[in-house]
This record gives structure tokens, C-alpha cells and sequence, in this order.
């Protein structure tokens, strides 16, 4: 089983049509979203309803959760609060019933799944030493995979926590130690590699690839600045931070 496990897509739609793009032309058994559909993007919508059709698996997360009024949206300041505010004026019908199904988690065959993580699968980002031992602590899943924080990372554990940032081609054998990893953010990363990040995972041949896909950034940002999304929004996506 091939599976392309996705997450913070942000309502990016041309970096979510190149990553589907790349998947489409390669073999995969399905699409696993780890949450963050919207919010911050011009495309709530589309993407949405693009991710509705191709996940096999798709979780909510703070920003969708936020969107539709499960979370007050005073849990955001600033330009992620602009963003959600906006988001909210555009939600159609039929993203707002999808997103409102979502969970933040969800167990498939071979691995746990969180938007943040098992300690809080909403809001906990897994960026140290301390939270990546609990979050594996939580589980026994041989693979976490985890979202929210827009950096692509690989967490083992053999005895010993080690846990580094996982640049484009960074490949893992799977079924020996336990690993959690973050596939990065499609929509805005934030590792300082501003192509779309994605995670390859081959259970069939025991590996895990962190995949980058360019995608027309300038695209994005005309679109941000046409519905009119904080600047430093579109700006940021020219650096991947
Ligand atoms: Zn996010």
C-alpha cells in the first residue's frame, strides 16, 4: 500500500494541484490529509472540495475548526485572524458540512494520525525533544504522523529520542524503529524550503520519503492580494517561512 500523506494546505490551491499533480503520476493507494484545509489562503473552497473528493483520510484542524465557530476564534491573533475572519465570509455550504464532519485524529491501518498530537491532537506542535517523547508515549502506532507546525521532520525512537528536520529526498525504513513525522506543509511552509511538502509512504516496501513539489507561487499570492489577505501572508510564501 502506497499512501501520500498531506497536511496544511491553507486554501493553497495551485501548490494542492501540483502535489495531486505528482501524485497522480505515481501509483498511490490514497491520500491521507492531516488537517488545516483552510484558513490563511484565497481558496477555501476549492480546496476543500478537491480534498473531499481525493482523501482517504482527512482530518480537521485548529484553522477549520476556528472557520467554522467550534473554537472562538479570539484563540487567534493578527493575520491567522484576519485570514479565518475572511475565510469565514466565503465557506460555502458544502465545505462547511465537510469540515464539520472532520476529527483532529484518527487511527489507520499502520499508523496514528493527529493534526498537533496525541497530547492535544489540536493545538500541541511537536517541535522539541519533550513533546515528540510524550506524543510517542501516548501511542504505541510503530508511525505517528502529525501536522500543524509546517516543518517537515522525523522523530525515532530506538531506545534513544532522536529527532532532525527532513529536507526533500530524506528517506526512513519503516517497521523498525517507532517514527513519528510531520510531511510539512503544502500550502505555507515554514522550514525555509518554499516548495509544497509532502510525505511518500510505501508500507509494501517499508519506506517513508519526504517529497517537495514546485508549484507557482506567484500564482498564489495575485489571488491572496485579489480577495484581499494580509500582505506578510503572501509574502511569506516566497521564502517558505
Ligand atoms: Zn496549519
Amino acid at each position: 500500500m502506497r499512501i501520500a500523506a498531506l497536511s496544511d494546505v491553507h486554501a493553497n490551491l495551485r501548490a494542492l494541484e501540483a502535489v495531486l499533480a505528482e501524485i497522480d503520476a505515481g501509483r498511490f493507494d490514497g491520500i491521507w490529509c492531516l488537517g488545516d484545509l483552510v484558513g490563511y489562503g484565497p481558496k477555501p473552497n476549492e480546496c476543500t472540495a478537491l480534498l473531499q473528493e481525493r482523501s482517504t483520510v482527512c482530518l480537521a484542524g485548529n484553522h477549520d475548526l476556528v472557520v467554522l465557530g467550534k473554537i472562538p476564534i479570539d484563540s487567534f491573533v493578527g493575520e491567522a485572524a484576519a485570514a479565518a475572519r475572511w475565510t469565514q465570509t466565503v465557506l460555502d455550504e458544502g465545505a462547511r458540512r465537510f469540515l464539520g464532519a472532520l476529527e483532529p485524529q484518527a487511527v489507520t491501518p499502520g499508523a496514528e494520525l493527529f493534526h498537533g498530537s496525541p497530547r492535544d491532537p489540536v493545538w500541541d506542535y511537536v517541535l522539541s525533544d519533550e513533546s515528540a517523547a510524550s506524543a510517542l508515549a501516548l501511542t504505541e502506532a510503530p508511525l505517528v504522523l502529525v501536522g500543524h507546525s509546517h516543518v517537515a521532520l522525523e522523530i525515532s525512537n530506538g531506545g534513544e529520542l532522536r529527532g532532525e528536520p527532513a529536507p526533500a529526498g530524506t528517506q526512513l525504513p519503516l517497521g523498525g524503529l517507532r517514527r513519528l513525522l510531520n510531511p510539512g506543509s503544502v500550502g505555507q511552509p515554514r522550514d525555509g524550503d518554499p516548495r509544497a511538502a509532502w510525505l511518500e509512504i510505501d508500507f509494501g516496501a517499508a519506506w517513508a520519503t519526504f517529497r517537495r513539489t514546485d508549484y507557482p507561487v506567484e500564482r498564489t499570492q495575485a489571488e491572496m492580494r485579489e480577495v484581499g489577505l494580509p500582505e506578510a501572508l503572501a509574502l511569506r510564501l516566497a521564502y517558505g517561512i
